[in-house]
């Protein structure tokens, strides 16, 4: 008898799950991408797609999902629904859609706002393939120079300078050749890189399946014993570099990609995933970044979803048994609401939490838990420079450059974060410098003589915070003289790479943390929303942070379920969309790859034939 109820609880529990898996229609088809059509300059048909206002007339009927949020991770969840059948409508409270991957034009310079160069884009490669899925094959990528990163360590005469190319059999000599006493080292970290990009899926599995059973493998320890990729994330960035090498450059040459955390807080999995993610070439989206958002929302509206901007979200609608069914917009001085099934928030866990839920829901101890987890990140700065001149002329290239004063990165992090807000601009420690114009071949069409330059510093929210109040572009002069301070020190650091841009400086402008408030709903101008601190990516608190959440029929999706990045916050609308489907679309993604590759051997195959005839 007991026999029987086993076998007839594994058959249901193994019908189950090879229906949960394989169970659904795939959302992702071959047959769906198709060659890039002609690039689109006429600013009014992209206006048409990324400038699409907010009236309830547009709104779809019987929605099945509302998106808060047009950045990737919101793009991405609405194109993947869109293409599993459902009615998806996207809402955005800027007046363009793109999120951080929105650009601006001013003067006839355009600056991206959040992208300077993605990696893993190589062809076949799976985010290659999530890119052609939801553009329908319409996003192209400029592969940026093998020589894609400079880094700078100290300054005036005492500068070291080290670069970074991408090769899959490259990067690592290439960086052994500038360090020839820490091969050793070297090869350690490249190994840590390989498993961390090899493993990082089990981590995000974590996140799919029911919950107590993750919490169950990593309490009981049997999930350690499966991967070291669950120890791996929780391990220390600064105590692992410690244990390779003693020569402070290379420590900070291996989490040289600052994200607002010093390295002593950081998870060392997450530095070397984000080296590893350029290994296989770093790019650029040709057209610039608003290509993103112009092709995949153009894929939403094919299937039968709406994008709209001017769309801010005051409100998530909870009805009385705790479930989320709709959203209220402000719409002038009036509030409209909107209903759907399904609600997923592309807008951060913050707002999410602490600003959409009524305050009723906000309080309960499951959402405290949840926001207990996270805490805000660091803000940004940004100097945006326009030259009269083009790249060629003022010596500006591709490869990004990464600054530091010296190469002690917790030291002079935790040093600057705690300086006054009026010693801060006079001592910035580290900062990026990036050249939009140099990547995109087709940036000399649309700006013809023109070259621009984005420098990007981190920033203490606190430091602006006495003007939060004001109104965009109306802050007042004591503000454009503060952040002016930040902007000049920064461009003089900058002009000592490239002395050409002084004299032909035509435009400047410079964006705060209060910018990122405005322009990305950013909570306290959060540069990547939640901070990526080591509490965050221990194994435990990745199993808790979920898509779906303590409000039943309410999702989150974006950077804040696993990482930032526009491949992270990508995957973060993925894990949404198999949540909301109840279907892993990766299982999709990988037989889709599959076939590829087979196509790509036969056609490799047939030339080499023809080659031989
Ligand atoms: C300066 C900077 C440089 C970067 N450089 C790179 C890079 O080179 N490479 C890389 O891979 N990544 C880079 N990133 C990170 C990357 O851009 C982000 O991690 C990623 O794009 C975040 O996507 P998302 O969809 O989660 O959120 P976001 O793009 O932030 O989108 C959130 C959206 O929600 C909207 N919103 C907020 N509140 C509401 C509301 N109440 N109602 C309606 N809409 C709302 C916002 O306006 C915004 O459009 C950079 C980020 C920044 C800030």
């Amino acid at each position: 008898m007991w026999l029987l109820i086993v076998l007839v609880w594994l058959i249901i529990w193994a019908g189950g799950t090879y229906w949960y898996l394989f169970g659904k229609r795939s959302p992702f088809s071959i047959e769906s991408v198709r060659p890039p059509g002609p690039r689109v300059f006429d600013q009014k048909v992209r206006d048409k797609v990324l400038k699409q206002g907010f009236s309830l007339d547009k709104v779809p009927k019987d929605l099945d999902a509302i998106v808060i949020g047009t950045g990737i991770g919101g793009l991405t969840v609405g194109a993947t629904l869109a293409k599993a059948g459902k009615k998806v409508l996207l809402l955005e409270q800027h007046d363009q859609a793109g999120g951080c991957c929105h650009t601006y034009i001013e003067k006839g310079f355009e600056f991206d706002v959040g992208l300077h160069y993605i990696g893993q884009l190589h062809e076949n490669s799976l985010l290659r393939i999530v890119f052609d899925q939801i553009s329908e094959g319409q996003l192209e990528f400029q592969k940026l120079n093998q020589h894609f990163d400079t880094i700078y360590i100290g300054s005036d005469n005492e500068k070291h300078e080290y670069t970074i190319v991408s090769g899959k059999t490259e990067m690592e000599p290439h960086l052994m050749k500038q360090f020839p006493n820490d091969t050793e080292a070297i090869k350690t970290f490249f190994k840590i890189m390989k498993t961390s990009a090899k493993k990082t899926h089990y981590l995000a599995t974590l996140k799919l399946i029911p919950k107590w059973l993750p919490l169950f493998l990593l309490k009981s320890g049997i999930a350690n014993l499966m991967s070291p990729v669950f120890r791996l994330s929780g391990t220390c960035a600064t105590d692992f570099a410690n244990t390779l090498t003693r020569n402070k450059d290379l420590q900070l040459i291996f989490s040289y990609l600052f994200y607002g955390v010093p390295p002593k807080d950081s998870s060392i999995l997450i530095n070397a995933l984000l080296i590893q993610h350029y290994k296989r070439g770093a790019y650029y989206p040709k057209g610039g970044a608003s290509e993103i958002a112009f092709h995949i929302i153009r894929t939403i509206n094919k299937y039968g979803g709406q994008c709209l901007v001017r769309a801010p979200v005051s409100q998530i609608l909870v009805n009385g048994k705790g479930e989320a069914y709709g959203v209220k917009v402000t719409k002038g001085k009036e509030e409209v609401e909107i209903h759907a099934p399904v609600v997923i928030s592309n807008c951060g866990i913050f707002n999410t939490f602490q600003k959409l839920l009524p305050p009723e829901i906000q309080i309960k101890q499951d959402i405290q838990d949840r926001l207990n987890m996270m805490k805000n990140a660091r803000g940004s700065l940004l100097v945006f420079s326009g030259f009269d001149g083009t790249d060629e002329e003022l010596g500006l290239v591709s490869t990004n450059f990464w600054m530091f004063k010296n190469n002690d990165m917790d030291k002079s992090m935790d040093d600057y974060f705690a300086l006054s807000k009026e010693e801060a601009p006079d001592n910035i420690p580290m900062m990026f410098i990036t050249m939009p114009s140099s990547k995109d071949p087709e940036a000399k069409i649309r700006h013809p003589g023109k070259s621009c330059m984005t420098i990007l510093i981190m920033v203490n929210y606190e430091w602006f915070e006495e003007w939060k109040d004001t109104t965009v572009r109306k802050r007042g002069d004591d503000y454009f003289n503060y952040k002016m301070r930040f902007a000049n020190n920064a461009f003089n650091w900058a002009c000592t790479l490239f002395p050409k841009i002084k004299d032909k400086l035509v435009f400047q402008d410079v964006a705060t943390p209060l910018t990122n408030i405005h322009y990305l709903g950013a909570q306290r101008g959060s540069m990547y929303s939640a901070e990526h601190n080591l509490d965050r990516f221990q194994a435990e608190a990745i199993a808790r942070n979920r898509c779906d959440t303590p409000v039943k029929n309410l999702y989150i999706s974006g950077q804040d379920v696993f990482s930032c990045g526009i491949a992270g916050a990508l995957h973060g609308g993925l894990l949404c969309a198999s949540t909301v489907l109840n279907h892993i679309v990766y299982i999709d993604l990988l037989f889709l790859k599959k076939k590829l590759k087979r196509r790509k051997a036969r056609e490799l195959a047939q030339l080499a034939k023809k080659k031989q005839q």
